[in-house]
């Protein structure tokens, strides 16, 4: 099938672990290759947000990125990305009605690429199907007044989910969310992501680590709602360990990095500043030598659409203490694979990491536990075939292009 994601502020070439770049890069990289991969022909498209880049970009896994020209060709915070949705939207519109590449369906990523997606499909005819990735309600219900989303998100969510031919869903958690929405059942699938085991895996090079003292890995972009401030909080009831927290902006930069600056005042009031690591972001490909270093991985965010760090690590056969939210209330089974805590609550999470960490039979359980789990359902292949079956059903039920626009 010819396929078009959409995905407006994060580009499957961006660099990660800065504040607007993580999980959903990696998601329309990896799911764009494996569809290819499917025999698949797929156009990303994605906003035009630096002049040097190229109108599109062909990709050696085979997909090409087309660069969209909507507002300013310069970074802009995605919460502020909403007024040049309906410039993206039309510009779709207009190169699948006028160009030399129609799409059978097209998929959007983020609900912002929704709004642009369901315009540019109202007027070509071309069925929509939208994976959220995070959800304005839950973000506003944990971050409150901090919260940076424009308003009415909410609201367009709510209506995306009515207007779009298919909902994917990652995770449980998220089905019930958007059944308060008022998004019906029969709309959503439930199709979780991927992690690319070819480079995610247990055997290859680690990073250097001191061999008597336990790491602690966490992973994310640095904000807030990640959960570092509660992993360094926890770690006075884990004494030898060192907690190495990979991401957020290239480590020349961390300095200047006012989250960064927090954490570390943290870290110094616990009087573990010496046990705490701050390595900064870095790129996709060096992720796997940081996991395979480690003794757990600790992923400890507030809430959590999907997750795809525990993932990652489960497939590096590294065992994950989690917290008990969104996605990796899925991913991670509680005894089974890994541990899941409360979230907010470094008591239980200091409790959870010192009772691993004494315990290498546990971490080898998990860990043999946690690659099966990987390896029998969280492949891009499978999550590729099943969205295949997806965008085949929408497509054989769609309208017929309208005649006017
Ligand atoms: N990541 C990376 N470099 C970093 C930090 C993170 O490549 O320095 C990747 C990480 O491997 C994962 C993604 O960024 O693939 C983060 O995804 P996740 O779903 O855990 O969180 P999100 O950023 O989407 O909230």
């Amino acid at each position: 099938m010819r396929i078009a994601m959409i995905s407006e502020h994060a580009s499957p070439l961006a660099v990660l672990g800065e504040e607007d770049a993580g999980g959903q890069n990696t998601h329309v990289a990896e799911l764009a290759a494996a569809l290819v991969g499917e025999g698949h022909d797929v156009r990303v498209y994605t906003r035009r947000d630096s002049t040097s880049l190229p109108e599109s970009v062909s990709t050696p896994d085979g997909y090409q990125v087309c660069h969209v020209p909507a507002g300013p060709a310069c970074r802009v915070p995605k919460d502020q990305l909403l007024a040049y949705m309906g410039e993206f939207g039309r510009w779709l519109a207009d190169r699948w009605r006028h160009g030399d590449w129609r799409p059978e369906v097209a998929h959007a990523h983020f609900w912002m690429s929704g709004l642009a997606t369901v315009h540019a499909g109202r007027r070509t005819g071309v069925p929509v199907v939208l994976t959220y990735h995070a959800l304005g309600t839950v973000k506003r219900r944990h971050q409150g007044a901090r919260d940076t989303s424009p308003p009415g998100r909410a609201g367009y969510e709510r209506a995306l989910g009515r207007a779009v031919d298919r909902v994917i869903v990652q995770c449980a958690d998220e089905v019930g969310e958007l059944v308060r929405m008022g998004v019906p059942r029969s709309r959503m699938a439930l199709v979780p992501s991927g992690v690319n085991q070819g480079v995610f895996r247990p055997d290859g090079p680690a990073a250097p680590r001191d061999p008597a003292r336990p790491r602690i890995l966490t992973v994310g972009r640095l904000v807030e709602r990640k959960g570092f401030l509660e992993v360094v909080r926890a770690l006075p009831a884990a004494p030898d360990a060192e907690c190495v927290v990979v991401g957020g902006p290239p480590a020349d930069l961390l300095p200047a990095d006012a989250f960064a600056r927090r954490l570390r005042a943290l870290a110094e009031s616990c009087g573990v500043a010496d046990r705490v690591r701050l390595i900064g972001g870095v790129p996709r490909e060096e992720m796997s030598r940081w996991y395979r270093s480690a003794d757990v991985l600790v992923a400890a965010p507030w809430y959590e659409p999907f997750g795809l760090t525990p993932l990652e690590a489960m497939a590096c056969a590294v065992p994950v203490i989690g917290t008990n939210v969104g996605g990796i209330a899925d991913t991670v089974v509680d005894g089974l694979t890994g541990d899941l805590v409360p979230p907010r609550d470094p008591r239980a999470l200091g409790r959870a990491i010192r009772r691993l960490l004494a315990d290498k039979l546990r971490r080898f359980a998990y860990a043999t536990a946690a690659l099966d789990r990987i390896r029998s359902r969280y492949s891009w292949k499978r999550c590729a075939q099943q969205l295949g079956a997806v965008y085949a059903a929408v497509a054989t039920a769609a309208r017929p292009a309208p005649a006017v626009a």
